[in-house]
């Protein structure tokens, strides 16, 4: 199993940041849960899909109306996923655990496992980002090569072409094959799931029979098996694609480092855990209000990867304070100043990537 350490022993940069993070909650009393602002979109995002879904199965309408909707719902159900599951997963929604419990199971209505999903994002991906053989999010596909240390094989010459084809997948092959692999394997990509209790085991069925029937079974029983392709491709391509820009833009763009650890190999990451997380994340459009409300503030990654324990919705506020922390300390603070400018940065990155290596 890969294993990977960082030289935490000298740590400078996080404890002087967090003095100032905290002393920032202190003045403006606030907890670092979430707010009405947050609530307010639950309220909005999860009755609005329930709705979306009946409509579309027991509502007659034309046929291109049906493949808007469709497309909405898997936006809404994107917007669920970046707003709700993730700080609930996180355990920052609110200050009451089981609060965040129940809340992390929308991912499980989406077609998700929050078990597998909390070991591969919180543990994997926030600890060991962009670590080619940790992180499971950059070992998305043998079609896409997105760092130097990943194996190169012709096809990747015009993987900048496809790639958005694959992001459109993404939801589909999660939903009904890689959370099976995961399962089945007992392993995150290369590192061991901790151990399954029986609890977990039943609500990885119930979850997965829940997926089939809502999103396969009775669609195809009340539209037919025609129509419920259409939909579904739809909406997947939707959340797919929402939520592979939402990743790529915030760790595989040109700004960003990578290392490496072989299957059997442990490294030791020269930096302190914090100066990584700043190294390997960006920021995009910071002053969009649509896009930070839209993407749950994780345009503000950086302050995510630094504070996943602090709800979404503080991270503009908390953005100046690292901003100017990184500075003191000299490290990049990696943001783009518009969503369209971080696509670009991505595509040319993995267009570079996909060039036969020298
Ligand atoms: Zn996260």
């Amino acid at each position: 199993m890969p294993r990977a350490t960082f030289n935490n022993k000298q740590a400078t940069f996080l404890p002087a940041l967090k003095k100032d993070v905290d002393a920032y909650f202190k003045e403006n009393n606030l907890p670092k849960t979430g707010n009405w602002k947050l609530f307010s979109k639950t309220i909005l995002f999860l009755p609005l899909a329930v709705l979306l879904y009946f409509m579309l199965l027991f509502y007659p309408m034309a046929g291109w109306i049906a493949i808007i909707l469709c497309a909405v719902l898997g936006l809404v159900l994107a917007l669920i996923g970046f707003n709700v599951m993730h700080d609930a997963c996180h355990g920052c929604y609110s200050s009451r655990p089981w609060v965040n419990e129940i809340l992390g199971y929308t991912l499980n209505l989406i077609g998700g496992n929050s078990f597998i999903w909390k070991q591969k994002h919180n543990i994997l991906h926030h600890t060991y980002t962009n670590v080619d053989g940790l992180d499971d999010d950059v070992a998305v596909s043998p079609f896409l090569r997105l760092c130097s240390t990943q194996k190169w094989v012709p096809i990747h010459r015009i993987q900048h072409i496809y790639a958005p084809f694959l992001y459109s997948l993404n939801t589909i092959f999660w939903m009904t094959y890689q959370d099976f692999q995961k399962y089945f394997t007992q392993k995150v990509y290369r590192t061991k799931l901790p151990n399954m209790s029986s609890k977990e085991h039943i609500i990885f069925w119930v979850s997965k029979v829940f997926y089939v029937l809502v999103y396969m079974v009775i669609p195809i029983l009340v539209l037919g098996w025609k129509n419920w392709l259409i939909g579904y491709l739809v909406l997947n391509a939707v959340m797919g694609l929402g939520t592979s820009i939402i990743f790529q833009l915030a760790h595989v763009v040109e700004e960003t480092e990578f290392s490496y650890v072989g299957i059997n190999d442990t490294i030791v990451i020269e930096n302190e855990w914090a100066v990584h997380q700043v190294k390997t994340t960006a920021d995009f459009s910071p002053k969009s209000k649509l896009v930070t409300f839209l993407a749950g503030g994780l345009n503000y990654q950086v302050e995510h990867h630094l504070f996943p324990r602090i709800s979404h919705i503080h991270y503009p506020a908390l953005s100046k304070i690292v901003e100017k922390k990184c500075k003191e300390f000299n490290l990049p603070y990696n943001v783009s100043p518009t969503f369209f400018k971080a696509v670009n940065s991505h595509f040319k990155l993995i267009r570079e990537m996909g060039a036969r290596p020298l």
